[in-house]
């Protein structure tokens, strides 16, 4: 009589035993990120600007799931909060293992009508604000021992197609994710020979409040659909799936890199049909 075959031992959860930092995670992108990652076994802080009733439901969803989550408030664009954001993550969960820099703002204008203290506000969430959060995880990566497999830290940087095509009207928005892009290959070159990755996501169109005018309409989305060669527009989740599998052991040896979720929206579209 043949053997019964041995039952495979259950697959481990992609980010067991890691703690995470997930930034504007309150809404749109960053709060299905921190679901996912919960979903795939990381403790998650969960950060809030203004919002901290979704961020608390979100906390007592994963908690009630038999994850860890704690719900976090903090403006990324602040130094000093920045850096109280990262220790009391380090004291909540004992450590920090992922960063997930991903809040962000828009404030549109053609540039003869776009103030001075709107380009401000932009650079200062979308690139400033992401510098502050890499730099304390760096620090509080340093500050444990390094693991005997995988990473130290890793970080991922919330970019957009936008690092690399030019947006008109929107110049503030662009320059700052082409910023992250420059940026997160820096800190991953620095930061290699500690065993840190820095690697980015370049959202396309994705179904969130910050673009609604682009997809709310049977009209805007006829019209967005055009420049989705994949046919449909992204949801929060086909970022949190990327984000999860960046951020883990089974991306070891990929830093530097943005990886783009965005249905082909960044091949030049446009040229289809010889253009
Ligand atoms: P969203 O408006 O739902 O989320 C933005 C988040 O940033 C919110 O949770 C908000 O509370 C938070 N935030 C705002 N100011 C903050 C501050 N001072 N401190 C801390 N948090 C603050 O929009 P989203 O689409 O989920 O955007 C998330 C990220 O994804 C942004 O960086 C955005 O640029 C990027 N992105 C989005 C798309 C898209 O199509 N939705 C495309 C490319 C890139």
């Amino acid at each position: 009589m043949a053997a019964a075959p041995s039952e495979a031992p259950p697959a481990r959860p992609l980010l067991a035993s890691r703690r995470a930092l997930v930034t504007g995670a309150s809404s749109g992108i960053g709060l299905a990120v921190a679901r996912g990652l919960a979903a795939a076994g990381a403790a998650v802080a969960v950060n809030y600007h203004s919002q901290a009733a979704p961020a608390e439901k979100l906390v007592a969803e994963i908690r009630a799931a038999g994850g860890q989550a704690v719900a976090l408030g903090a403006d990324v664009s602040d130094e000093g909060e920045v850096a109280g954001l990262v220790d009391r993550t380090v004291a909540e969960f004992g450590g920090l293992d992922v960063l997930v820099a991903n809040s962000g703002i828009q404030k549109d204008a053609p540039v003869g009508q776009m103030s001075l203290s709107d380009w401000n506000a932009v650079l200062s969430l979308n690139l400033t604000g992401q510098f502050l959060c890499c730099r304390e995880a760096i620090r509080a990566f340093r500050a444990q021992p390094p693991r005997e497999r995988g990473a130290r830290g890793s970080i991922v940087c919330m970019s957009s197609v936008h690092e690399l095509i030019p947006w008109a009207g929107h110049v503030n928005y662009a320059a700052a994710k082409g910023g992250v892009r420059m940026m997160m290959q820096t800190l991953a070159q620095e930061m290699a020979p500690e065993r840190v990755r820095v690697n980015a996501i370049a959202p396309g169109a994705i179904r969130t409040p910050i673009n609604k005018e682009a997809w709310g309409t049977p009209e805007a989305l006829e019209r967005l659909l055009k420049l989705i060669p994949y046919g449909r527009i992204g949801e929060p989740e086909d970022v949190a799936r990327a984000a999860a599998w960046l951020a883990s052991d089974e991306a070891d040896y990929v830093t530097g890199v943005t990886l783009f979720v965005d249905g082909g929206m960044a091949l030049y579209p446009g040229f289809v049909g010889n253009g």
